[in-house]
């Protein structure tokens, strides 16, 4: 039942929120006990996240007043509904998408602890290169309740998204244990069975969040043992220190490769070159535009044909023309490719583009073999660096975890849709490119999450 009209102001409580006046603040109650108070963004929630309520009991809606702060501990649920005994919601992985899940579900009055086989949370940044910062701006990647720090750069650095998961934890209370590594998920009579370093742990719902990244993937390239320089993946690169005065060769034009040449190339290596098999589309990481995480966000609402042609037009003024280096445009535009394959285009930054412009990122033909007798190109060179840096990508490494209960489709990844349950009680979260994607979908995932906590199974 909803109440006609609020006993403390006299408004109508909204039945679609549209119609919600604004700067009021809702009161759920069940059975006559308030159970949330809600602002307008968690009521949306809080509605569709229990759509059967105990005993076919409708909530009821009442306003709470005008201008009431709704608090981050306000606006959490007291897990006074049937939910309060349930188990934790195991989620592995304190990445971002684990921690999204959690404050979610938080949110929700709904218990969960995060299993992290790192010591801390954030563990794939921390291992990353130094030089490396965000190519998602801090609006995009800012998860639900968690503003970055006044002073935050547009793109945040890799230290200061680190700590922006640190703080993120505290200011909700997350339950995280670390140095848990989960290696199975077995199916069991009531949810799952989850084998950890630290023994058995069983739960209706999980949601795995072990991250898009997981496992560095090398190129086969039979006899690479016997290479006599260093061959590491980019995923071991740290700092250009190292590589100071060598002649080294990135191999892959990802965001990781082009980024790496041109630390590289800043950090003193005496020749920098980098392989690339396929042209790739490429965008500035900011451009008089602005961030072009929103400016694509914003294309990708275009009809595919002027996307592409307003991309062009971007690149040919932000960009320039790199085809006398080596860098040819692609034939198809950045938004067909896009929409059809879910490939993101490369994000750089200026120096790379002047490092290739003047000639200190080489651009050379794709690598065929690595082996004693040097780095063979499909262009019938050979060329012998000092060190070569394989920024050929990562795979999601889920197999072992999950691979033999029929969930992972044939590339390892999560089968169907990525974010929402894949069998009942247990579902894959951030394993969409984009950190910006990840808050909608943990918003989503969670609501599942809750149905069947609530719905029963
Ligand atoms: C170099 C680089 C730069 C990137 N830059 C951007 C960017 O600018 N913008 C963007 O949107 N995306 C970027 N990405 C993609 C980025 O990784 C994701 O957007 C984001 O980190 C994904 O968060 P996640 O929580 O899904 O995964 P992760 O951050 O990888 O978190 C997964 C967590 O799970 C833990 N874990 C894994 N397996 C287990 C297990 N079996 N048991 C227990 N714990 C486990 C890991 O230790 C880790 O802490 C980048 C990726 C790379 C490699």
């Amino acid at each position: 039942m909803i109440h006609p009209v609020c006993p403390f102001c006299g408004l109508t409580p909204p039945t679609r929120p549209a119609r919600r006046p604004a700067g009021h603040n809702w009161i759920v109650n069940v059975y006559n006990r308030s159970i949330a108070v809600c602002n307008d963004f968690l009521l949306d929630d809080v509605s569709s996240a229990y759509p059967q309520w105990p005993g076919g009991v409708a909530p009821e809606l009442m306003c709470e007043g005008v201008g009431g702060a709704v608090t981050t501990e306000a606006v959490r649920i007291p897990t006074g509904l049937h939910l309060k005994n349930a188990e934790p919601v195991l989620i592995i992985g304190a990445g971002l998408a684990g921690l999204a899940a959690a404050a979610r579900l938080g949110q929700l009055g709904v218990p969960s602890e995060i299993l992290e086989c790192g010591e801390a949370v954030g563990t794939s940044w921390r291992q990353r290169y130094n030089r490396l910062r965000m190519n998602t701006c801090r609006w995009n990647i800012m998860l639900w309740f968690g503003r970055f720090p006044k002073g935050t750069p547009t793109f945040p650095t890799r230290d200061q998204f680190v700590r922006y998961m640190e703080s993120y934890v505290s200011r909700h209370d997350l339950r995280v244990r670390f140095g848990v590594t989960v290696d199975r998920i077995d199916r069991v009579a009531d949810g799952w069975r989850l084998a950890t370093s630290d023994g058995e742990r069983t739960a209706r719902q999980v949601i795995v969040a072990t991250g898009h990244e997981r496992i560095a993937k090398i190129p086969d390239w039979p006899g690479h043992n016997s290479f006599p320089g260093r061959l590491l993946h980019s995923a071991e690169y740290h700092d250009p220190r190292e590589f100071r005065g060598k002649d080294v060769l990135v191999v892959g034009s990802g965001c990781s490769g082009m980024d790496i040449a041109g630390d590289l190339v800043q950090g003193g290596a005496s020749r920098v070159r980098l392989a690339v098999r396929t042209p790739p589309h490429i965008v500035l990481r900011n451009s008089a535009w602005g961030p072009n995480d929103l400016l694509a966000a914003a294309l990708q609402r275009m009809p595919t044909r002027v996307a592409d042609s307003i991309d062009k037009f971007i690149r040919r003024k932000s960009i320039g023309d790199l085809a006398p280096f080596g860098l040819t445009l692609p034939d198809e535009g950045t938004f067909t490719v896009f929409h059809r394959d879910e490939a993101q285009p490369t994000i750089i930054d200026p120096d790379v583009v002047e490092g290739i412009k003047d000639g200190r990122i080489e651009i050379v033909a794709a690598v065929s073999s690595v082996d004693a007798n040097g780095v063979q190109l499909s262009d019938g060179t050979t060329l012998w660096p000092d060190a070569i840096i394989a920024a050929t990508g990562f795979r999601t490494g889920l197999e072992p975890l999950v691979g033999h209960l029929g969930v992972l489709d044939d590339q390892g990844m999560p089968s169907g849709s990525h974010e929402s349950t894949v069998a009942p009680g247990l579902c894959f979260l951030g394993y969409e490119k984009g950190a910006g994607v990840i808050g909608p979908r943990a918003r989503r995932a969670t609501r599942d999450v809750c149905r069947e906590l609530v719905g029963g199974r």
